[in-house]
């Protein structure tokens, strides 16, 4: 790959300004510039978030986020296209998220915010706060989420147990099970949490079956992707107490519709696909393109490469 010139798309505005990226790579031997579809197909390598057709005539993707699942794996093998992605950067921000819909839900902060907005002076019932040490927490998935989250919430005393694909051991991690026995591995989490790249796998992962099994008193979060888990069953399942609630960032359709009955029940927190946003974000994705552009220059293998 010869690296000339770096398109940052557009479609990066969604997490940071463009220009913020394109400034903090102006020091690099290529030429960086914002590009939209149409310019993207004159660079060597393009920064994105999202995947457009025009893309396949560069050498090199790098996406911004860390599920690469909108990229069309055969199309850009076939067209000798690289994809890098930016896992590695999201533990301490999406590890504090979710401490953050812990302790909301252990000590009621999501009910207190509504209550607010209706000028509600209203206290909850004497047995329905706790408090977080000596619960367990199932993360699902041990990889960078999996890992920021063990460390922040394991920090407030909550006892980790990791589900991967095998059942080695992960620093970090309490106990580990592999993904075949994830009912077991759930049946007694007060908090099941879902990290793992959507696959054909992980595709509706968390079912109708994995939530009967759940603790009635468990909440279910999601920082992966929306189709991990099947919504509607989710839905009946807080419906019908199943489960107790569930804290989301992702949604199998994104925005979540505003008919979806997610946005109205009592114990669900919503979150609009931001739990990893930081005003580092472009730094921290910047580092690893400037990596790559170092690696691509000196003939090494990429960092991340995905396809
Ligand atoms: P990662 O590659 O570091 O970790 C993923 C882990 O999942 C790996 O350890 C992998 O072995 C494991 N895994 C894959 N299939 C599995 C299976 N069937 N059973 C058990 N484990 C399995 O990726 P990451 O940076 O931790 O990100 C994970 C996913 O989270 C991404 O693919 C992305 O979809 C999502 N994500 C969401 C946000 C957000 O803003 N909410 C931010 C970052 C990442």
């Amino acid at each position: 790959v010869d690296l000339e010139r770096i398109g940052v798309h557009e479609s990066v505005e969604r997490v940071f300004p463009p220009d913020e990226l394109r400034s903090y790579l102006q020091d690099l031997p290529p030429a960086v510039d914002i590009v939209d579809d149409a310019a993207a197909a004159d660079c060597d390598a393009v920064v994105t978030i999202a995947y457009r057709e025009q893309f396949l005539a560069c050498d090199w993707i790098h996406s911004i986020q860390a599920g690469v699942d909108r990229f069309p794996f055969g199309d850009l093998e076939d067209h000798g296209v690289v994809l890098t992605n930016s896992t590695g950067i999201h533990d301490r921000t999406i590890g504090e998220t979710v401490a953050g819909y812990l302790l909301a839900f252990a000590r009621r902060l999501h009910r207190h915010v509504a209550n607010q907005q209706e000028r509600s002076w209203n206290r909850p019932a004497w047995d329905e706060a706790f408090t977080l040490p000596g619960t367990t927490a199932c993360v699902v998935g041990t990889g960078t989420l999996g890992k920021g989250v063990a460390n922040v919430v394991g920090s407030l005393g909550v006892d980790i147990v990791g589900v991967r694909r095998s059942a080695d051991p992960v620093p970090g991690f309490d106990e580990i099970y592999a993904t075949e026995d994830l009912l077991e591995a759930v049946a007694d989490a007060d908090f099941v949490i879902v990290t793992v790249p959507l696959t054909d796998d992980t595709h509706h992962l968390v079912d109708e079956t994995i939530l009967e099994t759940m603790r009635e008193d468990a909440y279910l979060v999601n920082v992966a992707r929306g189709a991990v888990v099947d919504q509607s069953a989710l839905i009946d399942a807080i419906e019908h107490n199943v489960v107790a609630g569930a804290a989301l960032d992702v949604f199998e359709t994104e925005p979540l519709p505003e008919e979806s009955p997610l946005w109205g029940m009592d114990e669900v927190i919503v979150t609009p696909h931001c739990g990893a946003f930081t005003r580092d974000y472009f730094r921290d994705a910047g580092d690893i393109v400037r990596e790559n552009v170092e690696r691509l220059e000196s003939d090494e293998a990429v960092h991340n490469r995905v396809v």
